[in-house]
């Protein structure tokens, strides 16, 4: 058939986890197609600046690694799965060495080179190996590289996944836009991979690329695949408030170094919330700077490192410095407008140990995914570490069902007999903003039973509105982002009603405590109790 594409395996995405997969998996002259839905480094791992947390350091230990993060997840990380994650961190890092990542490195007394490592947030070691500040774009482009190299990799940037198509609870391939030449492609293949990132952009303040719209999830969900976990949504207390510069991040290290959170009028509020002020963790600072916003009514709050020496701040902070420079802000001079902002989500779709979902020849990798490693709030750093690893387990699993599958054939065609060009794409722009911004307000850093109430009235309103639209226009890449970002709201509004407490990243004033009467539950959503969805 016209349009229509055949691999044995089929990646959507081309961030960390897509591309680790790809390579390991065209070792074993597998045809590979990999989608991006813009360019291939259009994803978050791109962004990525910290770095990948593994155990290296002769102090460290795994053990202290797996404590760490279980401290981290609040009592919701699935032991198994942490405890598997934390023992591939040293192989995972070679893995991407040979793969042409240059690490940070330096010299030890005695002359030897080593990695470096930094310490972040939660960690009780130095455990991350980063590239300078840009470890995302290092991994990023080596990965394209290897990819572009490989004869069994094809490569499809502008394609943007609409849906799955399955038979009897088995994934058979996918319908794709190409955005760039306006239209449908099918593909058939033996196994289907999400790699598709996280869903930040569903708030109107994020730290993550345009690509994150919980597409994975939403197209997953539609087939008939589990989500859990998806209030856990992680907010980085500092981000660039600036109309041209929504999604550049203000790093933890600015406060590290003596910087101070203010109000407009210059006074410092973080004391009133925390004893150790600036430094409280992530999510602490992130709430108390949502209080004062939304108590006040502010736009933004002010990160002030001014009273340092400006060669101290030029030095310590050169690609903030330049950064905020270009949107005429001085840092040496005066203080950084910010805001917290959507960073992380840590539910997904539901897999188990392989990265397989619930749908036959279907599989999750990455921050699409929910593994329950993260629990109910992700330790800095053991994401892209999330990736890598479970692409590898995602690739074994793979290589060993690969033989006893055959090529699907006679996929149903793509019907736009129904459907004309639309003349109201006014309706779309008006929609995601609106998405987002009650997002923002009703379900972000700080919730109530009313506030997500609210947020799920305008769901339905919406869900109604872009059924509609969807049923008479033809696709487009914004429609198609829309209509899964309004599914990922209302899922992420379902887990957040759910949660009768307030345990890691989900905070609640009608429930500000954790729930001690009975173990932690994961929140999970399965379709067949949403036939509306
Ligand atoms: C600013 C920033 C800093 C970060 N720093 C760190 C850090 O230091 N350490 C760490 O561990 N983590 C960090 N993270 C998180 C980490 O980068 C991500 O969790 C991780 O990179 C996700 O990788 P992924 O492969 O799952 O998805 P991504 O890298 O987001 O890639 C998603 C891919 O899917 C494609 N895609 C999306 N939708 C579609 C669709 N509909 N059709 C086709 N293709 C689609 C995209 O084009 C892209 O290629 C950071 C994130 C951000 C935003």
């Amino acid at each position: 058939m016209k349009g229509e594409f055949s691999f044995d395996v089929l990646i959507i995405g081309s961030g960390g986890a897509g591309l680790t997969l790809a390579l390991k998996l065209a070792d074993v002259k597998t045809r590979v197609a990999v989608l991006s839905k813009f360019a291939l480094t259009a994803g978050s791992t791109y962004y990525a600046q910290g770095g990948i947390s593994a155990v290296f350091d002769a102090n460290d230990s795994l053990e202290s690694h797996l404590n760490d993060t279980l401290d981290s997840g609040a009592g919701l990380c699935n032991e198994e799965i942490v405890k598997l994650t934390v023992n591939h961190g040293k192989e995972s890092i070679d893995w991407l060495r040979e793969q042409g990542v240059m690490f940070t490195e330096e010299q030890t007394l005695s002359g030897e080179t080593k990695l470096h490592l930094n310490r972040e947030g939660g960690h009780s070691h130095r455990r991350v190996v980063h590239t300078a500040d840009a470890t995302g774009k290092a991994v990023s482009l080596s990965l394209i590289e290897r990819a572009q190299e490989n004869a069994h990799i094809e490569l499809f940037e502008n394609h943007n996944i609409i849906d799955l198509i399955t038979e009897n609870n088995r994934c058979v391939g996918a319908y794709v836009f190409n955005s760039q030449q306006q239209k449908v492609e099918t593909f058939a293949a033996k196994i289907i991979v999400l790699a598709s990132g996280g869903a930040s952009k569903a708030y109107l303040y994020s730290t993550n690329p345009q690509s994150s719209t919980g597409d994975g999830m939403a197209v997953a969900w539609r087939a008939g695949c589990r989500v859990s976990n998806l209030e856990f949504m992680q907010f980085h207390p500092t981000c660039l408030y600036h109309p041209a510069g929504h999604s550049f991040l203000i790093s933890e290290a600015v406060r590290g170094e003596g910087g101070r959170l203010i109000l407009p009028d210059g006074s410092a509020f973080m004391q009133h919330f925390d004893e150790r002020g600036e430094l409280a963790p992530r999510d602490i600072v992130a709430r108390a700077i949502d209080h004062e916003m939304k108590k006040r009514g502010l736009e933004c709050v002010y990160l002030d490192i001014s009273h340092k020496p400006a060669p101290f701040i030029r030095e310590h902070f050169p690609n903030i410095y330049q950064q905020c420079l270009a949107f005429d802000i001085d840092i040496t001079q005066q203080p950084i407008p910010v805001v917290p902002a959507a960073h992380y989500t840590c539910g997904g779709v539901l897999t188990d140990s392989f990265a397989r979902t619930d749908i036959e020849n279907l599989y999750a990798v990455g921050e699409v995914a929910c593994t329950g490693l993260h629990g109910a709030n992700r330790m800095a750093s053991n994401s892209l570490l999330e990736c890598l690893v479970f692409a590898t387990r995602a690739s074994e699993d793979i290589k060993q069902k690969l033989p006893q599958l055959t090529m699907p054939k006679n996929l149903p065609a793509w019907d736009e007999s129904q459907v004309s060009d639309s003349d109201e794409e006014v309706v779309v722009s008006h929609n995601w903003n609106e998405l987002r911004h009650f997002m923002w307000d009703y379900v972000g850093i700080v919730r109530t039973d009313k506030r997500l109430h609210r947020a799920m009235n305008r769901v339905e309103l919406l869900k109604k509105e872009i059924a509609e639209y969807y049923a008479h226009f033809r696709v487009t890449s914004d429609l198609l982002e829309l209509r899964n970002l309004v599914i990922v709201a209302e899922l992420i509004i379902r887990c957040a009603q759910q949660r009768k407490e307030s345990r890691g990243l989900h905070y609640t004033l009608d429930y500000p405590n954790l729930d001690t009467s009975q173990p932690a539950q994961n929140t999970v959503l399965t379709p067949d109790n949403f036939v509306n969805s």
